[in-house]
């Protein structure tokens, strides 16, 4: 069956960034979440975004204006029904997820691959709730996704070549690289990067350096673009938080659990970037 038409929960960080490549990339998009408010975010970021591309000579202004054309946002999460292919990209919680992949179940036609972009949380149980766990499987983009070429597939433990072949080919015509990984809690990428950015946290808990100098660290010693505290900013330290608790329920293991201090900044509404402040102030 040929995708043409994309269907995408969650317009947040990742949402938003999933529509954008899908748009641009020729598909229409149906863009849906849970207020008015975040859809009219996501079209503002994603035409900021695009706008960004034409200037730096990627695209035209035609594509631009034919990317917004093709996304739809909706409310309605019926309007999912006519995609040939769904992305959920909502909140990190397993309860949010499980009602949206029962439903997506409900209303999508039981040929259609219903993929999520959890960081975390475990792919053969969110397909064990619908009645085609066989087309279930982790799609996980990396943020910001118009940009990053890496998409890690996560085989479910029901999940068929098949589907796992078209999300493959669905990556690749994306312009991403995919990368195969089996079922387990943070899947490759979150199980080895967030304990480094959870145990930075810790470094500044325990006043060995701060915030900046730790940075300095990754940046100048490793190579790394940016610092563990300005990543885990730019990630959204609610959502760092979700997947330590993901990693820490799922292996049982002490060593994953979340850093005190990385709590009372969520408790606090200090999500980085998207709040305006976490470990540093936006
Ligand atoms: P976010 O908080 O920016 O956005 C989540 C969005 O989901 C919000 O707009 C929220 O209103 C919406 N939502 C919640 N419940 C919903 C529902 N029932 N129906 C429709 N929409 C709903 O979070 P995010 O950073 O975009 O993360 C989304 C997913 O992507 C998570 O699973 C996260 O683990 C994963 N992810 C995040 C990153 C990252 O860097 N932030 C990277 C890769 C994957």
């Amino acid at each position: 069956m040929e995708i043409q038409g994309v269907g995408i929960v969650g317009a947040g960080t990742m949402g938003n960034g999933i529509a954008h490549l899908f748009a641009r990339s020729g598909y229409r998009v149906v863009l849906c979440d849970v207020e008015q408010r975040f859809l009219d975010r996501a079209l503002d970021t994603i035409g900021k975004n695009l706008d960004r591309e034409v200037a730096k000579n990627k695209i035209t202004v035609d594509d631009k204006t034919g990317a917004l054309k093709r996304i739809e946002p909706v409310l309605d999460r019926s309007k999912l029904a006519a995609c040939d292919f769904v992305v959920e990209a909502a909140t990190e919680k397993f309860e949010i997820k499980a009602e949206i992949l029962r439903d997506l179940d409900r209303l999508c036609r039981p040929e259609i691959i219903l993929a999520s972009n959890t960081s975390s949380i475990s792919i053969t149980r969110l397909a064990a709730l619908t009645k085609r766990p066989d087309k279930v499987i982790g799609m996980h983009f990396f943020n910001p996704v118009p940009v990053m070429k890496l998409v890690e597939v996560i085989r479910g433990l029901a999940t068929t070549n098949e589907t796992y072949q078209a999300v493959r080919d669905l990556a690749a015509k994306l312009d991403k690289t995919p990368v195969e990984v089996n079922d387990a809690p943070g899947f490759v990428s979150n199980r080895v990067l967030m304990p480094l950015l959870n145990e930075a946290m810790y470094a500044v808990m325990e006043g060995v350096a701060t915030a900046e100098a730790v940075d300095e660290v990754f940046k100048l010693g490793m190579a790394h673009p940016m610092g563990p505290l300005t990543l885990a900013d730019f990630i959204g330290l609610d959502v760092c938080l979700d997947i330590m608790r993901v990693l820490q329920d799922g292996f049982g293991d002490p060593k994953y659990r979340p850093c005190p201090l990385l709590i009372k900044m969520v408790d606090a509404g200090w999500l980085g970037r998207k709040s305006g402040r976490g470990f540093y102030k936006y």
